[in-house]
């Protein structure tokens, strides 16, 4: 849907014609776990891989492109996101599970990846059913949880380069490490192979379901919120760091640290993404005033802060 109030020229009318669509000045609130964030100047939705790639192929030189999953690990900050922020839909979501492996989308919800597994009698990738994202979210963050991740049942990964060329990556050319891989970051990951092994579907449905109770007593999963806000830093937990720093249910403007998990920030309604980058960074510099240990954001930053709202020195992207 384009909207009407547009200036005369926008970006959109420099994009290539697409088989896919594209919305203009679309809000980005809707498409984060947190509820927040500024408008997308386009956001575009293609129709399937093809239409992808002859987007990448065409589009000015100069347009920066995002890709989002279902923003369960992003902060958009309250100016938006310039350029084209793209978002795979129902073309990018297939599984197909045979010989011990499932091939699923970059689009396909983690936990669906999780429970196709289990009705096939497939085991070891029970972990997914507690993430939140999309397999391409999972690919890129090196999703994991309860001891596995992304490294260690990935096969392949298929992906488009920022000329939209096709490239197949292997395991090791993935260059997974914790919470994070090497690809290049204007490559958008299209969809993977993952390794399974033969299970008993009962024994494989009794694990997610105690996945998912662990997670619920645990976390505030139905709060607004961005997961893990930072990563574990080597031998050590954030939250009990945070914890350390009395950090717990600290607050700025209608962003808080969750009581129930403290390495994970909620916005409790009114919140805008300046208030949970500067409470985020708040702890930061309160962990490392009382454990000399730095903190490195998990959740990605991205896009504008609004003008005269900048986050907190220090914040960098
Ligand atoms: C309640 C809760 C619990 C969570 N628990 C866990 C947990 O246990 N373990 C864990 O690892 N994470 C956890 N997370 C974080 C999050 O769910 C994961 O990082 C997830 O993999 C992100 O997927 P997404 O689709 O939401 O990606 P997004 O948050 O939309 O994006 C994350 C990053 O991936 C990139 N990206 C998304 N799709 C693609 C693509 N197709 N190609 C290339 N790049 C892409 C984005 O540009 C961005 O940099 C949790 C989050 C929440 C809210």
């Amino acid at each position: 849907m384009m909207a009407l109030n547009r200036p005369a020229t926008h970006l959109v009318d420099r994009l290539p014609e697409v088989r896919g669509s594209y919305s203009v000045e679309a809000p980005l609130s809707k498409y984060t776990w947190f509820r927040t964030g500024g408008p997308a100047d386009v956001v575009y939705r293609p129709k399937d891989a093809e239409d992808l790639a002859d987007f990448l192929r065409a589009r000015p030189a100069d347009v920066p492109v995002t890709v989002l999953g279902v923003g369960s690990n992003v902060l958009v900050r309250d100016g938006g996101i310039r350029g084209v922020v793209i978002r795979l839909g129902s073309a990018f979501a297939g599984i197909a599970i045979q010989d011990g492996q499932v091939t699923a989308g970059a689009g396909v919800q983690d936990l669906s990846v999780a429970n196709a597994c289990r009705d096939a009698g497939l085991a070891g990738l029970e972990f997914l059913s507690g993430i939140p994202g999309m397999i391409g979210g999972a690919l890129r963050m090196n999703a994991g949880a309860y001891g596995r991740e992304m490294s260690d049942a990935v096969i392949a990964v298929e992906a488009l380069d920022e000329t939209g060329r096709l490239r197949r990556l292997s395991n090791e050319a993935m260059g997974f490490v914790y919470r994070a891989c090497r690809v290049p970051k204007d490559w958008i990951f299209l969809g993977a192979v993952l390794r399974g092994e033969a299970g008993d579907p009962a024994t494989i449905a009794a694990r997610i379901a105690e996945i998912q109770a662990a997670r619920e007593s645990t976390q505030p999963t139905r709060g607004r919120t961005g997961g893990s806000t930072f990563k574990n830093p080597p031998g050590e937990k954030a939250w009990a760091l945070i914890e350390r720093a009395g950090c717990r249910g600290m607050r700025r403007g209608g962003a808080m640290v969750s009581e129930k998990h403290c390495n994970f920030l909620i916005n409790t309604g009114s919140a805008t993404a300046c208030d949970i980058e500067r409470l985020g960074e708040a702890v930061r510099r309160r962990v490392h005033d009382e454990t000399g240990i730095e903190l490195e954001w998990e959740i990605q930053r991205m896009g504008d802060a609004r003008p005269g709202r900048s986050p907190e020195p220090g914040a960098g992207q």
